[in-house]
């Protein structure tokens, strides 16, 4: 079988309508291979996340590959559900 796009998580798309209503900014990205899912802009900042089905759902090797390469420069996001999604963006 021929695969031409990255597997979604079966909850992006729940996750990035309810940003959307909340006003939030979404850019999905997740058909680039070893980054985040989205990028979300809200109140001001940008929130890059990885989106994952649950919590048990591992990195693949190129987004472990990313996410030590960015190290502590700046924050990546692990959401597994939209209410975890929420609360990275309204905590502060
Ligand atoms: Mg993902």
């Amino acid at each position: 079988m021929l695969r031409t796009a990255a597997k979604v998580d079966k909850n992006q798309a729940e996750i990035v309508r309810k940003l959307r209503q909340i006003g939030a900014y979404v850019k999905v990205v997740s058909q680039l291979k070893g980054f985040v899912d989205i990028v979300v802009a809200y109140r001001r900042t940008w929130f890059f996340m990885e989106i994952k089905v649950d919590t048990k759902a591992q990195l693949t090797p190129k987004e472990k590959e990313f996410w030590q390469e960015v190290g502590d420069r700046a924050p990546i996001y692990r959401v597994n559900s939209w209410e975890e999604a929420l609360e990275v963006i309204t905590r502060r």
